[in-house]
């Protein structure tokens, strides 16, 4: 048996809780001066010399050789070869998958509005998709198919007329599955690059790669110093954190079950975190015994250690009003709310990016295929963002029309404000439509 795991134990009224849970939750994005510097000569390089660069880069990152930008390039009919290979099971569990996220976000599609003042004027807001939108999908340590249904299949429901993906294929390894998925969400196009040098075409165009106005996907720390060098150029989604997880339990839950739950998150790299609030006690104890006891079972074991002893913790509350007020405090990215009646907690949570209910309802189900999108704002970013949505791939313009009638009376208005504001042109502007 390996050495019992250091997990955290708190209580939500210990004197010095407050400090505890503080620098539990402290995480600084990692800003680092040399990956900066080198971000910068990237992006300076690909807008420079476009694709001559990116095939640079790919032989010198990715460890793939070609001679030209034409042997990076996947074209639809790559991705449909992708579909046929994958297994029929495989294929079958991603077309569940990829019905259902998009059945979801179809209720998120925001439609034009407009309305009728008294004096005729006409007002509203005219709802467009996006022109292309970039996806990055990490191809260095892992790939995620699931990612690629959730980053695409919202820019495809807002109306997205084309969807182009970048994923670095070290070595020249392609994964079938991501390919696959790529297909059944409708990308258009894949490019084989990666990294920052990906962001920057994505960003500033290639001969061979399309700008595009807003890129979406995680990546590792190169990708995400890139994103934000270029936002404001072209949108961006978020600078992802870490994942986590905060599981609200009555003590009634199997304790193998929750235990399960909390790798789930821990499984995902060292800097994961895994938080458990329960007012019981002796469930606390449950739990962590199960953690002892599963952990040796984990493909990924020394992950799950690392992260479980760094970053988790299991929380005694006296209620779970309490466990609620917490939670709000935490705003996690992913809550289970573990009870026998989850709607009743549901009004208490403020700050949630998804709220998993009742016993049934692991998270894990989530990451791959309930159907709502599994990229959620991360590190308390809750208190202020939502999921990734059809809404990121749409933009509002606002639609003003006036009558004759309504450019008189406005015109009065706007008039006196715009000479309080010494702005002659304005003035005399809506002056001209007043009627005498
Ligand atoms: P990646 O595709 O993000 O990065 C690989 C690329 O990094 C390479 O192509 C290369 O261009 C660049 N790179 C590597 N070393 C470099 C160096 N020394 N100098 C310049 N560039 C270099 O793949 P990854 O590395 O496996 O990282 C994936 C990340 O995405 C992980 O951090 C993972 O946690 C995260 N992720 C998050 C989610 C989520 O939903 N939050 C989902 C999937 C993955």
């Amino acid at each position: 048996m390996s050495t019992p795991l250091k997990i955290a134990r708190l209580n939500a009224n210990q004197s010095d809780f407050a400090q505890h849970l503080d620098a539990l939750l402290a995480w600084e994005g990692v800003s680092d001066k040399a990956v900066n510097d080198r971000v910068e000569e990237i992006i300076a390089a690909v807008r420079k010399r476009g694709d001559a660069a990116l095939v640079e880069y790919t032989g010198r990152f990715d460890g793939l050789q070609v001679s030209s930008m034409a042997d990076l390039i996947l074209d639809r009919a790559r991705l449909e070869q992708a579909l046929e290979r994958i297994t029929a099971e495989q294929r079958e569990a991603l077309a569940v998958a990829a019905e259902r996220v998009k059945r979801y976000h179809e209720h998120q599609r925001q439609e034009s509005w407009r309305y009728t003042e008294a004096d005729g004027t006409v007002l509203g807001q005219q709802i467009t998709p996006l022109d292309r939108a970039g996806l990055y999908v990490p191809g260095g340590k892992a790939s995620y198919p699931s990612s690629v249904l959730m980053n695409a299949i919202p820019a495809k429901v807002a109306g997205v007329p084309e969807v182009v993906m970048v994923v670095p294929t070290p070595r020249g390894e392609i994964n079938e599955l991501v390919l696959a998925a790529a297909c059944l969400a409708g990308v258009d196009r894949v490019f084989t690059v990666g990294g920052a040098q990906a962001v920057a075409a994505l960003a500033y165009g290639t001969e061979s790669i399309p700008r595009v106005d807003k890129i979406v996907g995680p990546g590792n720390i190169y990708v995400a110093t890139a994103k934000r060098a270029v936002f404001g150029q072209v949108g961006i989604d978020m600078i992802a954190g870490p994942s986590e997880i905060l599981v609200v339990c009555d003590g009634q839950t199997d304790p193998d079950w929750i235990a399960m739950d909390l790798f789930s998150q821990a499984e995902h790299d060292e800097d994961a975190q895994s938080i458990l609030l329960s007012p019981d006690a002796d469930f606390l104890d449950a739990v962590e015994a199960s953690l002892n006891r599963l952990l040796g079972e984990l493909e990924r074991e020394s992950i799950v250690r690392v992260s479980l002893e760094n970053r988790a913790a299991l929380i005694k509350v006296d209620d779970l009003a309490q466990a609620c007020e917490l939670t709000n405090r935490i705003a996690p990215e992913h809550l289970e709310l573990s009870v026998a009646d989850p709607d009743a907690l549901l009004p208490l949570i403020r700050h949630a990016g998804a709220i998993f209910m009742g016993r049934y309802t692991p998270e894990a189900l989530g990451d791959y295929c309930a159907g709502p999108n599994h990229v959620l704002p991360t590190s308390g970013t809750a208190r202020f963002s939502s999921p990734l949505g059809v809404y990121d791939f749409q933009k509002r313009s606002s639609v003003i029309f006036c009558s004759p009638e309504g450019a008189s009376e406005l015109g009065k208005t706007a008039s006196v404000l715009a000479r309080g504001e010494s702005l002659t042109a304005h003035a005399r502007s809506a002056e001209y439509r007043i009627k005498n």
